[in-house]
């Protein structure tokens, strides 16, 4: 049997774990709620139940795993291990996780922030293979980034680096919850492009997104694309405003980064008909020609095994 690793991705709503190789060939899977409404307990509780049955399906205890490589949301101190706190996860404060799981499971393990994760993953098993320069962005709820410089993670002074989402897009622009405006998190995120659906239902832009909101009781944005493939003209105009934001964002990245490629994932991306066309012709427009000529923008091929699969990745090179 080659040497197996596990890798588990935390979320607010699910928590993943996988058994693998470090050539990324899965050998147990597990997906289940990951409870973080019940607090760290029950969260805890899951993410070893979900490494458990991973293992099971594997063939292997959970001690006789190689390492252990956990992705969570929001900032994480990697030196450290300490996961201080995120909003999905509700009760956790300064958490030493890798401290715990080593304690309980008597093997090394290593932390990484979630989009740092997805970022490892689509590098070296996804969209991004075969480039030492890359940025993976992730449009989902909120809007996160992770970087990778000369073939590893980017993390700047201490692992906060690649904060795209709150980078200024338009100083004019609605609030963010940084406390900022304009960030390309209040312009492009999914929550952004729900919020902007709800002020065209109120102003009364549009019929068919009020019916919606009566209908269904909010207005998502999977509900404000639907209604965009039905020909709504304000819910087109969203998903175009949120890709011309995003272009921007992207020319800039060009700009300062010159990667060979920007990979694309998160859940808005279901989406990226009604946007990306937008988002592209924008940062082709806006960024300078010698770094485009250079790099590639595609769409993230790993979809929710991306922070699994990049955690994987990075306990290879840790071990080699
Ligand atoms: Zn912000």
């Amino acid at each position: 049997m080659p040497d197996l690793y596990g890798a588990i991705d935390l979320g607010g709503t699910n928590v993943r774990a996988i058994v693998a190789g470090l050539d990324g060939k899965i050998s147990g899977d597990d997906r289940r709620p990951s409870r973080a409404s019940d607090g760290l307990d029950a969260t805890i509780e899951a993410l070893l139940a979900s490494l458990d049955q991973a293992c099971s399906e594997a063939g292997v205890e959970a001690g006789g795993l190689r390492g252990l490589g956990v992705a969570t949301p929001g900032w994480v101190d990697t030196e450290r291990g300490v996961v201080p706190a995120a909003p999905q996860l509700i009760g956790w404060r300064d958490v030493p996780l890798v401290e715990m799981l080593q304690e309980r499971l008597g093997i090394t393990a290593l932390l990484e922030n979630d989009a740092n994760a997805a970022a490892l993953g689509e590098n070296a098993f996804g969209a991004g293979r075969g480039t030492r320069h890359m940025l993976y962005i992730t449009v989902s709820t909120g809007v996160g980034a992770g970087i990778i410089a000369d073939g590893r993670l980017y993390g700047g002074a201490k692992g906060s680096a690649g904060e795209i989402g709150h980078t200024i897009v338009d100083p004019s622009g609605p609030r963010c919850g940084c406390g900022n405006n304009g960030c390309l998190e209040s312009l492009s995120s999914g929550t952004a492009i729900a919020r902007r659906a709800a002020e065209a239902a109120d102003r009364g832009d549009s019929a068919v997104l009020a019916g919606i909101r009566e209908r269904e009781g909010r207005l998502g944005a999977r509900l404000v694309a639907d209604a965009a493939r039905q020909g709504d003209a304000a819910s087109i105009a969203i998903y175009e405003e949120a890709g011309r934001f995003l272009g921007i964002a992207l020319a800039n990245a060009v700009n300062l980064l010159s990667p060979e490629a920007i990979i694309l994932g998160g859940g808005v991306m279901q989406a990226k008909d009604l946007f990306l066309p937008r988002a592209e012709e924008t940062m082709r427009d806006l960024a300078l020609d010698e770094p485009l000529k250079y790099m590639r923008l595609a769409e993230a091929e790993l979809g929710d095994r991306a922070g699994v699969m990049g955690m994987i990745a990075r306990l290879g090179q840790q071990a080699g």
